[in-house]
């Protein structure tokens, strides 16, 4: 704790560094999406002089995420920011149902089964980050909206450059953030790794009298939401659907590229999207009685990672670290570890260039093991092919007689086993 803030506070609020150098912050974060914003609440309270730099003045729908997984939602009361988000802007979902073609639905009690007792939580994304930057703000960061950073440089004391300002700011730490197209990343040069596309996300918004967290099946639960999934094992495609605010519903459908001839995105598509996600199982009544309210559109999910996330005065965080496919909705479950991690790290030492590549290994580490638990999942319920179905039907089977050879991912995230022996009983080798 003492490294922390035992440096800051300087004359006319700027910081001294050990060797004298005085820097006009401690730390400034590009980007105020999840990662940003709730890294500096994180950071809050140890006169830590923050500042937060966000391209947007308000935020609109760009189809991001919304559905917090349990593992996440535990990370998110590690930072302190669950109960703001409860009592602000979001619902929590205590069951999980899954609808296979073919199969019996299965719905999970998440809190009683989780190893945290947590459960899913979904927002509006524009909602969610106007809530953490005001908070953010409220406990002393400095929030700069409506004017992105332009450049970034390396160095003992690294410098951030916002809109045309030439001399730009200087930090003892800055903190990249600004998202999974960051352009500020690859103008510093850091080498962007990214996966073959396979899977792809698209998703839409629609308003009015009618719950896409509502129980299908089994019992009803009328005080409870669930997050609804329907696979189809034949045609590579899956629904995951869920209420994220009174009468607004997210649905994304997920398919393997080659599936469907063409990206589905824009009004043109609407129609094939609906026909698309009833196909695989979504009930026609949820598009009977809601409106489109928000844009269509579909993204590729394939992994994009830099090895080793921090280099010479210059950290990143969240989906500018790395990014994971949307179509197991774990990215802002993996952003938030990321923001605790490097909290923590920060939080240790005072020598913050050893703590931010104390915290890239530990990030390697967790999301190398993200990545190879991801990779699992496509290639058993998406691969396409004779050989595939087969494989499928294999281990569907097995699942149904021993569900713990699915690892859980959804409870435990990074820390499901992923080892060879795991991936074998997954694929029903052994
Ligand atoms: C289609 C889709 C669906 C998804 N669904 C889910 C889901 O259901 N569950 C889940 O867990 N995850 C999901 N995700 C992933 C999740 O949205 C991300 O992991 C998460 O938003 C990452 O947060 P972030 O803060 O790192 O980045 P972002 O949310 O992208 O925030 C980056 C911020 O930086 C700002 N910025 C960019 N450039 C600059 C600049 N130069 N200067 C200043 N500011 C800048 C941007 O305006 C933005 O506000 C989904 C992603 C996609 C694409």
């Amino acid at each position: 704790m003492i490294g922390a803030g035992a440096m800051s506070g300087g004359r006319n609020g700027e910081t001294p560094l050990s060797n004298g150098t005085v820097v006009d912050y401690d730390l400034i974060i590009v980007g105020g999406g999840l990662a940003g914003s709730s890294l500096a609440i994180a950071l809050a309270g140890r006169s830590i002089r923050i500042l937060i730099v966000e391209q947007q003045e308000e935020f609109r729908d760009r189809i991001r995420g919304e559905l917090l997984m349990p593992w996440g939602s535990l990370e998110a009361k590690r930072l302190g920011i669950y109960d703001l988000l409860l009592e602000s802007c979001a619902i929590e979902a205590s069951y999980f149902s899954s609808f296979t073609k073919g199969s019996s639905p299965v719905t999970r009690d998440l809190l009683a089964t989780t190893p945290a007792a947590t459960c899913c939580a979904t927002f509006p994304h524009p909602e969610m980050q106007t809530v953490l930057l005001r908070q953010a703000k409220l406990l002393g960061a400095e929030v700069r909206l409506g004017n992105g950073a332009s450049a970034v440089t390396f160095g003992d004391v690294p410098r951030v450059h916002i809109g045309g300002d030439v001399k730009g700011l200087s930090a003892r730490l800055v903190v990249l953030a600004d998202g999974r197209d960051s352009r500020l990343r690859s103008l510093l040069g850091f080498d962007v790794l990214h996966d073959p596309e396979q899977l792809v996300t698209a998703g839409m918004l629609l308003e009015g009298d009618v719950n896409y967290s509502e129980f299908l099946a089994g019992e009803a639960r009328p005080s409870a939401n669930t997050v609804n999934l329907f696979y189809d094992p034949k045609g590579g495609r899956m629904v995951i659907a869920m209420r994220i605010a009174p009468r607004r519903n997210r649905i994304y459908l997920i398919y393997h590229k080659d599936v469907l001839p063409k990206r589905l995105s824009g009004r043109h598509s609407v129609d094939e999207m609906i026909r698309q996600l009833q196909a695989v199982g979504a009930p026609s009544h949820w598009f009977d009685q809601a409106r489109q309210a928000g844009p269509l559109a579909s993204f590729d999910g394939s992994h994009r990672w830099i090895d080793s996330p921090f280099r010479d005065g210059v950290v990143l965080v969240g989906d500018t670290a790395a990014a994971t496919d949307p179509a197991w909705g774990r990215g802002l479950s993996r952003t938030l570890r990321d923001v605790r991690l490097l909290r923590d790290r920060l939080l240790e030492s005072s020598d913050w260039r050893s703590a931010a590549e104390a915290y890239a290994r530990d990030h390697d580490d967790f999301y190398g093991r993200m990545r190879r638990l991801e990779a699992m999942q496509t290639t058993l319920l998406f691969e396409r092919g004779e050989a595939a179905d087969k494989r499928r039907e294999h281990a569907f089977a097995l699942f149904a007689r021993d569900p713990t050879r699915v690892p859980d991912v959804m409870g435990l995230g990074p820390e499901a086993p992923s080892d060879d022996q795991a991936r074998a009983r997954y694929f029903g080798q052994i």
